[in-house]
Order: structure tokens, then sequence, then C-alpha cells
């Protein structure tokens, strides 16, 4: 309540003045008026942000569960694969002995099995590989030892390694590096591995006479490899699964040959190590590039692989 008045009896209070008052009690409610609002929006405020922080609080301890449960998995992963691989390497080495005749002669229908025996042996050796790799990867157990190889050698290793393949369905290959791109630090090993996965993989996937493409770019901080081929290619559908364990698209190649689903997953993991990205575009039935970015400044001999 505000009170107004003066000392002097004789003069009232003349018609300004009132106006003058009345202006002034109007603004002094409007400011009285705004001063709440003000402390409204600041208690909301204050009120919003504990609740932030209450909730990130929350998010961290999951977060850390996440962690913990995921490493207790790649854990498990790991010694299971480990178990595994050794009486699987006895099956196979008994397998090879038998085989030679060495051990005494097998009949024609014993080595067909023998042989079986041999080659599913393999498929497994490969999954269980995949799977100790991707879990060394996860549980951050996985030291990459970084130098700066040259990638025209690494793509060379690729070539010779899988060359029979596209000899044997008339596939081209062709390999295109930029002049102006620098060496990158990189564990060869490891990206070798991605080349022979995607290389592998367009060779399985392309028709007889295609063609292979291998392109090595810089791009911004970055030198990005891709790998283009002319075959069947993935439907959109399939695209954002593709990196998902065990995915494997439904169709006839697959079918017939056998796969672990794991190719791409561990590809992933080896580029993200190398805090790269991965993608892939594709049309069907006129072909697939897959491509990865390796950041130019990478530094160091040898780092502990990172991923989130
Ligand atoms: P795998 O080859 O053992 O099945 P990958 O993880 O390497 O496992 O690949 C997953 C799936 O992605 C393949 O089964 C195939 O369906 C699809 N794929 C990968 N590369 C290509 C490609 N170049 N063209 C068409 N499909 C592909």
């Amino acid at each position: 309540m505000v009170f107004v008045g003066n000392h002097s009896e004789a003069s009232s209070m003349t018609e300004g003045d009132e106006e003058l008052m009345s202006i002034l009690a109007n603004q002094i409610g409007q400011s009285l008026e705004n001063a709440q609002l003000f402390e409204q929006v600041y208690r909301s405020r204050q009120d919003l942000e504990s609740k932030i922080q209450e909730r990130t609080k929350q998010l961290a301890v999951a977060l850390e569960e996440v962690k913990k449960i995921s490493k207790m998995k790649s854990e498990f992963i790991s010694a299971v694969s480990h178990e595994l691989r050794t009486p699987l390497t006895s099956i196979k080495g008994y397998a090879s002995i038998l085989m030679t005749g060495k051990v005494g002669d097998i009949p024609a229908e014993v080595k067909e099995r023998l042989e079986k025996i041999n080659k599913h042996s393999d498929n497994l050796v490969k999954l269980i590989n995949d799977l100790l790799a991707i879990a060394r990867i996860e549980s951050g157990r996985f030291e990459m030892k970084f130098a700066k190889p040259a990638i025209a050698s690494l793509i060379e290793n690729v070539r010779d390694l899988l060359t029979l393949q596209m000899k044997e369905k008339g596939i081209q290959f062709k390999v295109q590096i930029a002049a102006a791109t620098p060496e990158v630090f990189v564990d060869s090993s490891q990206i070798e591995r991605v080349l022979i996965n995607l290389v592998g993989n367009a060779i399985k996937f392309t028709p007889r006479e295609g063609t292979i493409t291998i392109r090595v770019q810089p791009e911004a901080e970055t030198v990005v490899c891709s790998v283009t081929d002319t075959g069947i290619g993935i439907k959109e559908d399939d695209i954002s699964n593709l990196f998902n364990e065990f995915y494997r698209v439904d169709n006839e190649i697959n079918q017939k040959v056998k796969g672990t689903g794991l190719g791409l997953v561990l590809a992933k993991k080896v580029i993200e190590a190398h805090q790269g990205k991965i993608g892939v575009t594709s049309k069907a039935n006129q072909g697939t590039t897959f491509s990865f970015s390796l950041p130019i400044n990478q530094m160091g001999e040898k780092s502990q692989a990172r991923t989130e």
C-alpha cells in the first residue's frame, strides 16, 4: 500500500500530481509483477537444473552399469572363444593328418567326409577368431601398433591374397590413389584385415566379369578409402542392419556361401578404434561402395584401442 501527501495544509494535490501518482503507481505495480515473474522463472530454472543434475547422475550410473555388463559380455565371449579354439585346432589337425594317408589308406568316401570336417572347422575357426577380435576391441584390451605404412602396399597385399578368387570370377581389380594422399598412422594388420573383408565381400557379391575399384583420397582432415563393386547391391532396409552382429542379407549367395555376419562389425570396430568412420551406399543390382575414413593427425607408435 502507498500513502501520498505533503506537509502544507493549504495546498491540496493538483490534478497533475494525481496523474503523476497514478503513472507512478502503475509502474511500481508493473515492476512488482515483473519481479514476481522473474522470481518464478528463476525458481523454475533452479528446479529444472537440479532435475537435470539428478537425471544426469542417474544416467551416469546406468551408463557405468551398461559398460560393466558389456565388459562382462566381452570377457565371457573371449573366454568361451579361447576354450573352443583349442579343441577345434586339434579336430582340424587330426582330420588333416588322416587325409594325408600317413596313418593308413583311407577310402574315398571317408576322405570326402574328412574334407567336410576340415571345411566346417575352418568356418568355425574364422567365427571364433572374429568373435575374439571383437571382444578384444570392445574390452579395450586391444593394443594397436600404429605406424605409417604405404597404403598402396597394403592394397597390394590384399590383391595378392585375393587374386585367385578374382581370377576365378574374371573380376577386374582397379586401384586409384590420389597423388596428394598423405600417409596416415594406422595399425597396418588391422586395416589390412578391414580391406580383406571389404574386398572379399565385394568378390562374393559381384557376378562374373564384374569390377572392383579401390579409391584412396584425402578429404578434409582425413584419408578416405572406398571399395566399390558392380555386384548385386544391398536394399535400403538391409543397409541399416549391416553393422549388427550376425546380420546377413537373405539372398541366394548367402544361402550357398557360408559367412559369419561378423566381418562388417569387426571392420567398424577397427575403424572406430582408429577414430575413423565407415559407411555404405548401394543400389540393388548395380553395386555397392563401402568407404572408411582415417584421421590424418593420428599420432603415436602404440595406442590402446578406444571404443565408445
Ligand atoms: P558375411 O560376409 O560373413 O556374411 P559381413 O559382416 O562381412 O558378413 O557382411 C554382412 C552381410 O552384408 C553379408 O552377408 C551380405 O549380405 C552383405 N554385404 C556385405 N558386403 C556386400 C557387398 N559388397 N555387396 C552386397 N552385399 C554385401
